[in-house]
C-alpha cells in the first residue's frame, strides 16, 4: 500500500472515531488508536507514524523486539497477542500496556517479574465474552471471582478490560459484546477496589471500531483498515458464524 494510502486511511479512521464519539456525546480525545502492526514491515509502520499514529500493538514478542530495535521510541509499544509464560519476564517495561492478560496466574507472574525489575507494569484483563475456546480471556464469571485476588497485586497496574468478540459480518451484531464489556467494567469499578482501575476499554477492530467507540472504547486496535490486508490470515471465520448464502453458487 502506497504512502498516501496509509495516510488517507489514518485520516479516515480519525474522522470516523470523531463522528462515532460525537454521536453518543463522548470526547473523541478519550479514544486512542493502537495500530495493529503484526506482519507489517518497518517502512510501512513508519509511514503510519508519519500519518500521526503514536501507538503500535504487536502480537509476538520476537517480532516486537525486532521492530523496536529499528523504530525505537518513535512510537509507544503495546502488546495485544497471546501471552506465553516463559516470555513474560522479557515483556516487563518493554510494553507500556499489555492488553491480553488472560488468567490470574499470568497477572501474578507479571507482578513478580515487575517487582523484580522495580517497574510498575500497566496491564488490561482480557475477557472472552463469546465463550470461544479458540480465544483467550476470563469468562465474565471468572473475572468477577478473580477481582479480589487481582486487586492485591502491587506491581502490575490493572487499568481496564480488553476483548476480541466473535467475528460477525454485521458489526452492528457485535455491539452487545462491546456493551457487555463496558457494563462489566462499570460493575467492577463500583466495587471497593484498592488498586484496580477501570479507565480503559480496549475493543473494536477494523470492521467494527465505530460501534466500539459508541459503546465506550478508549483503545481501538486497528490493522487492516490502516495497512490493508495482511499476507497471512490470523483469524478465520468459524463455520457457525458464516452468513447464510455465503459460499453458494
Ligand atoms: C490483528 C489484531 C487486531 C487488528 O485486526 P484488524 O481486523 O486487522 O483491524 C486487533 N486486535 C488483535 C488482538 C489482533 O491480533
Amino acid at each position: 500500500m502506497a504512502f498516501s494510502e496509509i495516510t488517507r486511511n489514518v485520516q479516515t479512521i480519525r474522522q470516523r472515531i470523531v463522528h462515532a464519539a460525537r454521536r453518543v456525546g463522548r470526547d473523541p480525545a478519550r479514544v486512542r488508536i493502537v495500530a495493529a502492526t503484526k506482519f507489517v514491515e518497518v517502512e510501512r509502520i513508519e509511514q503510519a507514524l508519519e500519518a500521526g499514529i503514536t501507538i503500535c500493538g504487536e502480537n509476538r514478542l520476537q517480532e516486537a523486539l525486532a521492530k523496536m530495535a529499528s523504530i525505537g521510541r518513535q512510537c509507544t509499544w503495546h502488546f495485544i497477542g497471546r501471552l506465553q509464560r516463559r516470555k513474560l519476564r522479557a515483556m516487563i517495561g518493554r510494553f507500556s500496556l499489555i492488553h491480553s492478560v488472560e488468567t490470574v496466574d499470568q497477572a501474578a507472574a507479571l507482578d513478580r517479574w515487575a517487582q523484580e525489575a522495580g517497574h510498575a507494569q500497566p496491564i488490561l484483563l482480557e475477557v472472552n465474552l463469546g465463550g470461544e475456546p479458540s480465544k483467550g480471556g476470563f469468562s465474565p464469571e471468572a473475572l468477577k471471582a478473580a477481582i479480589s485476588p487481582l486487586d492485591q497485586l502491587e506491581h502490575v497496574q490493572i487499568q481496564g478490560l480488553m476483548t476480541v468478540p466473535p467475528w460477525l459480518a454485521d458489526p452492528e451484531h457485535v455491539r452487545p459484546y462491546f456493551r457487555q464489556l463496558r457494563e462489566l467494567a462499570e460493575q467492577i469499578a463500583a466495587q471497593r477496589l484498592v488498586r484496580i482501575r477501570m479507565d480503559e476499554l480496549s475493543m473494536g477492530m477494523s470492521h467494527d471500531y465505530p460501534i466500539a467507540v459508541e459503546e465506550g472504547a478508549t483503545l481501538v486496535r486497528i490493522g487492516t483498515a490502516i495497512f490493508g490486508e495482511r499476507p497471512v490470515p490470523t483469524r478465520q471465520v468459524p463455520p457457525e458464524t458464516a452468513q447464510p448464502g455465503e459460499g453458494e453458487g
